[in-house]
C-alpha cells in the first residue's frame, strides 16, 4: 500500500489479511459496545512514520488522552482529525486514571498517546494501562516508533540482549550510585538523555563503567539525524568541542565478561583467603568444595588456597 493522502485519511484502509480481503476489523478486541484502551505510538520526528492503524485509531476514538494536548492537537491538525482531547501527563495520570477507566466502563473507546514515540516508555501510560487491565477492559496497542529501539538497532552494538535504562537520576550522587549497579551488566545498555545533561552523563559513565564502545544517536528520523559510534573517552572529548543539540539516545556496550571477572577478582583479593573459604562454608559447601570455589574466584589453584590457610593457621 502506498502512503497517499487518501490512505492517510483512512478511506480504504486495510489492516490484516482479513481486512485485506475486505472484512471489517475492530481496532480493539471485544464487542462494539465495550469500551477499550488503545495505546498508540506516534512519530518521534518524521510525521511519515505515523502508521495507518494509528491514524484510524485516532479517527475512531471517542476520546484521546494526550500527554500534552497542544502537541497532539498539532498532530491531529496535520492529519485533519478533529477529536476531543483530555490531558494525561506525569503529574496528573494517577488522578485522571479513575475517570478514564470509568468512561471506558461506560463504553468509550479511549486512545492514549504521548508527545512522541511509544506511551509508557519514559512517558505516561503505565498507571492507566495497569488500572485498565485490572478493570478487565480490553487493552491493545497500535505499535510504532520508539527512540530506544531505533537507536539500539543503529548502534552497531550487540542487539541480541539489551537493557533499557530510561533516564539516569539527575542528581550526580544518585547517578553515580545507579551507574555502579550497572557495572556488571553484560547486556547492551540503552539510555535516554537530555542535551543539557549529556556531557556530565558521558563523563560519569566513563568514570564508573570504563572506556566502553558507545553510540550516540541524535535527532532520530529528523533532518539532522546522526549516530556517532566511538569509545566513551572519544565521545567525551568530542563533546568538549561541540555543544549537545537535540534529543539523544545513548547506547553503551555491556561489561565484557573477562573485565567483569577481573574486577570481581580484585574485590575477592581484598578479602583474606580464609574468610573467602568461610563464606562458601556458610552457604553449605563442604571444605573441599569451598576451597575449590575460592581458588577459582582468586585465579589460584586449590593447593595454593590450602597452603595459604595452613600458613595463616600456623601463624596464629
Ligand atoms: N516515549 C518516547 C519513545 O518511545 O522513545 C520517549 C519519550 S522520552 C520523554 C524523550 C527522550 O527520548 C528524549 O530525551 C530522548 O532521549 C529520546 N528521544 C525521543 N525522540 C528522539 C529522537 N528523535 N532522537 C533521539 N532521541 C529521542
Amino acid at each position: 500500500m502506498q502512503l497517499t493522502p487518501e490512505t492517510l485519511k483512512g478511506e480504504s484502509m486495510q489492516l490484516t489479511p482479513g481486512t485485506l480481503k475486505g472484512e471489517s476489523m475492530q481496532l480493539t478486541p471485544g464487542s462494539d459496545s465495550t469500551g477499550s484502551l488503545l495505546v498508540v505510538a506516534t512519530p518521534i520526528g518524521n510525521l511519515e512514520d505515523i502508521t495507518l492503524r494509528a491514524l484510524r485509531a485516532l479517527r475512531e476514538a471517542d476520546l484521546i488522552a494526550a500527554e500534552d494536548t497542544r502537541q497532539t492537537m498539532r498532530l491531529l491538525n496535520h492529519f485533519e482529525i478533529r477529536k476531543s482531547l483530555v490531558s494525561c501527563h506525569d503529574m496528573n495520570e494517577r488522578e485522571k486514571t479513575e475517570s478514564l477507566v470509568r468512561q471506558m466502563k461506560e463504553g468509550k473507546r479511549l486512545v492514549l498517546v504521548s508527545d512522541a514515540g511509544t506511551p509508557g516508555i519514559s512517558d505516561p501510560g503505565e498507571i492507566l494501562i495497569r488500572e485498565t487491565i485490572a478493570a478487565g477492559i480490553p487493552v491493545t496497542m497500535a505499535p510504532g516508533p520508539a527512540a530506544a529501539i531505533m537507536a539500539v538497532v543503529l548502534s552497531g552494538l550487540p542487539t541480541g540482549r539489551f537493557c533499557f535504562e530510561g533516564f539516569l537520576p539527575s542528581a550526580r550522587k544518585d547517578r553515580i550510585r545507579h551507574l555502579e549497579t550497572l557495572k556488571p551488566e553484560t547486556r547492551t545498555l540503552v539510555l535516554y538523555e537530555s542535551p543539557h545533561r549529556l556531557r556530565a552523563v558521558l563523563a560519569d559513565m566513563l568514570e564508573v563503567l570504563g572506556n566502553r564502545r558507545c553510540a550516540l544517536a541524535r535527532e532520530l528520523t529528523k533532518m539532522h539525524e546522526e549516530v556517532v559510534r566511538d569509545t566513551l573517552a572519544s565521545l567525551v572529548s568530542l563533546y568538549e568541542e561541540r555543544d549537545p543539540r537535540g534529543e539523544y539516545v545513548i547506547v553503551l556496550a555491556g561489561a565484557e565478561a573477562e573485565a567483569l571477572r577481573e574486577s570481581k577478582r580484585e574485590d575477592w583479593l581484598k578479602m583474606p583467603v580464609r574468610d573467602h573459604v568461610d563464606l562458601y562454608l556458610a552457604t553449605g559447601c563442604d571444605r573441599m568444595e569451598a576451597m575449590k570455589k575460592a581458588a577459582k574466584d582468586r585465579g589460584l589453584s586449590k593447593r595454593d588456597v590450602y597452603n595459604e590457610i595452613v600458613s595463616t593457621e600456623m601463624s596464629e
